[in-house]
Formats: structure tokens, sequence, C-alpha cells
């Protein structure tokens, strides 16, 4: 067992561990305290008052909302997207190393290290593009343009940097193949509508891809939540795409988190310890565990 704490009088790192955890939001600055003792009951209420949000966020959720915000989030997109005469895809979390090679990722890439290998030719998909890029390479000869299509789903990625990151996390990626105006205007539009949906405020980006090159990210809070792209562009003719498209990757916990106003992804991610934002391990008000009438 380590010794305790008593260089100075701030909460000592197992304390500030388990506030990190319990709390959703920020944490407000606290100390330093003049006594050792002082500081464990900051401590202790800090605790209660926390232990007593997450409960409450609980209770929501049984009571109201039933489903967690990064579900209710993609619901809404998911709508609009209909609405705006998408179509809905399903594809495999397995791909090839043929459909990596084909995005321009080969060993030399710094995604490489990312990803999750399950044999020696199939991965855990890093990301939903090589797929759609698949299907518009099909649907650009069965349909009309434009051809829109989206898919919302698990991706994953080996991440060893800090709060926004997960190891396996919900991307909604749509395309529209073949618009009918300019296709980075189209791009900035499509922003929009997802992002009204999403209901959360952003702004546009300019940025540089490892995997595109020039890229539009929007950002919520200063976070990215999505990157997105306007082609042609010279990854398409790997599957014979020639017309002009706009894209999107959407992270939706990234957006659960920004909406929720928390600085930490983790807790609204895939988990066991969590629930909807909420931590589990916190002890129940007894007055209050009676049945509801
Ligand atoms: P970052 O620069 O934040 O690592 P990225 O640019 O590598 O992200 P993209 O490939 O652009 O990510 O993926 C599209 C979106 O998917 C991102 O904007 C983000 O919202 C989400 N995303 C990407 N990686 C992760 C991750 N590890 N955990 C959670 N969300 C992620
Ligand atoms: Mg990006």
């Amino acid at each position: 067992m380590s010794a305790p704490d008593t260089s100075s009088f701030g909460f000592s790192p197992a304390q500030r561990q388990r506030l990190a955890e319990m709390s959703v939001w920020p944490l407000p600055e606290a100390g330093p305290f003049s006594a050792q003792a002082e500081r464990d009951r900051e401590f202790e209420s800090l605790h209660r008052d926390l232990a007593g949000e997450n409960l409450r966020r609980l209770d929501e959720l049984r009571s109201t909302t039933r489903r967690p915000a990064v579900r209710r989030i993609e619901s809404r997109m998911v709508d609009a997207l209909v609405d705006a005469g998408f179509v809905e895809v399903v594809t495999p979390l397995l791909i090839g190393r043929g459909s990596l090679e084909k995005l321009g990722l080969g060993p030399d890439h710094p995604l490489w290290r990312q990803i999750f290998w399950v044999d020696r030719t199939r991965c855990l998909r890093p990301m939903l593009a090589a797929n759609l890029y698949h299907l518009l390479s099909h649907l650009q000869r069965l349909w009309p343009l434009p051809v829109r299509i989206f898919e919302v789903g698990p991706c994953f990625r080996k991440e060893s940097k800090g709060s926004e990151h997960l190891t396996e996390f919900t991307m909604l990626n749509l395309v529209e193949l073949g618009p009918d105006g300019d296709a980075r205007e189209r791009l900035v539009d499509l922003a929009g509508l997802a992002m009204d949906a999403a209901g959360v405020g952003y702004e546009l980006v300019p940025k540089e891809s490892e995997v595109y090159g020039a890229t539009i990210d929007v950002e919520a809070g200063g976070v990215e939540v999505a990157s997105g792209v306007a082609g042609p562009h010279p990854l398409d003719a790997n599957w014979e795409i020639g017309d002009a498209w706009a894209g999107w990757g959407f992270g939706l916990e990234r957006l659960a988190m920004v909406a929720e106003g928390s600085p930490q992804i983790r807790r609204f991610g895939r988990s066991l310890m969590y629930m909807d934002g909420a931590r589990l391990n916190v002890q129940p008000d007894k007055s209050a565990t009676s049945r509801e009438a």
C-alpha cells in the first residue's frame, strides 16, 4: 500500500481519481486546504453531491429518457438523413486487408498501427469509408444520381490518446455521390443537416487528414466531432468512381460527450461501468429505494 499523500493539502491522487470518475462535468478547482481533515471533509461532501448527481442521471434514464444520449442523438440524425433521401446500409465489421490498401492504408501509414487484426487478412474496421466506397461502386450503375447512403456502426482503433478517444466507437458515415450542385457547398449543407438534427452548435474548420489530405472538420466546443471530404479524390479510381461526392464521418460518442457538457468520452461509450454518463459503483440513497407506487 502506498503512503498517504501528506505533502500538501490538495486532494490526494486517489481522491482526485475518484472525483474525476464520478463527475460528468469538469471538476471545480478545490483547495489548497489548511489541514488534511478539512480536505477529507471537502472530499466527502463533493463525493456525496456527485453520487447524488449520478443517481439522478440513472433515475432519469429509467423513468424518462430510457435510451442513452448517444442513441437518442443517433436516432435524430438517422431520421433527418432518411427524410433527406439517404438510404441506410449495413456492412461488415470485419474487413479485408485489401480494402484498407485501396484506401491507401499500408504498413507505413500512421493509422496502420491502430488496427486490430483478427487474423492474417482480416481486421476490425477502423472506419466505414472502404465499405461505403465499395457499395457506391455498385450503386452508381444501379440507381440514378445522386446516390445517397449512410451507415451507423462500431469502428475500432488502438488509441493511446486521452479523454476524447475510445478503442471502440460509433461512426455515422454519410455520403452523397453526384450532388446536384457544387460538392463542397453540399458538404457544408450536409454538416448543417446532421448537426441541427444532433442539436449541437458547431463550427467548420479546414484540416489535413492522414487518409484524404485536405478535409473539413466539424468542431463543437473545440472538439472534433466529424471530418468531411468533397470529391472527386484520387482514391476514387480504386472503385472506378468518377463523379463528385460529399461525405462526412461523425463520432457519435464525441457528440454525446459535447451535448452533455462532459470532458470525458469514456462515460458515453460502450461500458460496464457507466450508463448514459452515470457511474454505476455508487450507493443508492437508502430512503429512496422503496418501489414506486
Ligand atoms: P482524431 O484526430 O480526434 O483522433 P480522426 O481525425 O483520426 O480523429 P476521423 O478518422 O476523422 O478521426 O473519424 C471521424 C470521426 O470519428 C472523428 O471526427 C471523431 O468524431 C470520431 N472518432 C475518430 N476516432 C475516434 C475514437 N478513437 N474515439 C471516438 N471517436 C472517434
Ligand atoms: Mg478527422
